[in-house]
């Protein structure tokens, strides 16, 4: 339930419409907006006695969110979450911020060559798994905190932001502890305790479409996430399971449309791991920034025939230097631009 204000109300009413809405023993989010203040009243068991509220002095209008997720929902906030994050850098604003980098960091030469190139290109994210969510228990895990230790490294080298994924709720910490952007896997979408450790760790989270979640679903996983207090959080729409096996997933595109009338959070798409293949990265990478996706997350190898996890679906530097052609054109013809890294870059 949203307390909407009248333009203009005093600081004195909000903080009584906050009072009343603590005394019925729910908690009080203020919510300064451009037009209007806003109080969400968080934790509503439908016992609420919304009358008690109406009569304040100051409140305009008593808004009920009628989905399952609230305060991610574009009903509790009009205006769309900007992640704000070092070097100037944000998502979810005007302009398209391209994440790139092997599936997994695998040693200090590998990152380092792709950092370099995919910082070349004109990436402003690294990307590169330490810890890997793996099918099978004989695959390659990742180099764990020694791969923290060198996408650090690679960011200090390049000024490249680094996202890197948690896979537990005891390694948020490590994680975030080097990491700018916590991602949250598709395969732990709905690791609830994983959420919650997350949400308070003080830093954004990327958190994936899982593998067969509907786009509420995935909205009611972001809400975990906002609900234990961290609001800058980023969906990806990285492709589902359907049941045709000539690609990897089926991309759903829709989702991004979709998340922007329904959600103020922002939306990235993976097409990486959506596809599967090479050869097709590229053309849904057009269509996400054509579908208006915050950004794009793609897997980029310096040799992918050598990767030690998703080479078949990793492009190589050059085919990457094409993809951002390609999309700086796309993000132009709809009035929006490809993000530049973040300033005080040294130069790569
Ligand atoms: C990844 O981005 O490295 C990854 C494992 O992706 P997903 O969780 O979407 O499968
Ligand atoms: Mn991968």
């Amino acid at each position: 339930m949203l307390v909407v204000m009248e333009h203009g109300a005093s600081p004195e009413q909000i903080r009584q419409v906050v009072e009343r809405i603590e005394s019925l023993g729910y908690q009080a989010r203020p919510m300064p907006g451009k037009q209007r203040t806003a109080v969400g009243l968080v934790g509503n068991d439908g016992c609420v006695d919304s009358s008690r509220l109406a009569a304040l002095p100051g409140v305009k209008e008593i808004i009920h969110v009628p989905q399952p997720y609230k305060q991610v929902s574009r009903e509790w906030q009009e205006e769309p979450t900007v992640v704000r994050l070092a070097g100037g850098l944000s998502i979810g604003g005007k302009e398209v911020v391209v994440i790139a980098g092997p599936c997994a960091v695998e040693s200090e030469s590998q990152i380092l060559e792709a950092a370099r190139r995919v910082r070349a290109a004109g990436a402003a994210v690294l990307r590169g798994g330490a810890f890997k969510p793996r099918t099978s228990p004989y695959s390659f895990q990742g180099l764990g905190v020694e791969g923290l230790r060198l996408l650090a490294k690679a960011r200090e080298e390049t000024g490249l932001l680094v996202v890197t994924e948690a896979i537990d709720p005891d390694g948020v910490d490590i994680v975030a502890e080097y990491a700018d952007i916590i991602q949250i896997g598709a395969r732990n979408m709905q690791n609830f305790s994983l959420l919650k450790r997350a949400a308070q760790a003080g830093k954004p989270v990327l958190l994936k479409r899982g593998i067969a979640a509907t786009i509420t679903e995935l909205l009611l996983s972001a809400e975990y996430l906002l609900a234990g207090g961290n609001e800058q959080v980023i969906l990806c729409e990285r492709g589902i399971r359907g049941f045709d096996t000539m690609t990897r997933n089926v991309f759903d595109l829709t989702a991004i449309p979709l998340a922007h009338s329904l959600t103020h959070l922002p939306i990235i798409a993976d097409p990486s791991h959506a596809t599967g293949i090479r050869n097709k990265v590229i053309p849904m990478a057009r269509a996400a920034v054509a579908a208006g996706a915050d950004g794009i997350m793609v897997e980029v190898h310096p040799s992918p025939d050598m990767a030690l996890s998703d080479g078949a679906q990793s492009l190589d530097p050059a085919q990457f230097a094409d993809l951002m052609r390609q999309a700086r054109q796309i993000a132009a013809a709809i009035g929006r631009g490809i993000a530049d890294p973040p300033s005080g870059l040294v130069s790569a």
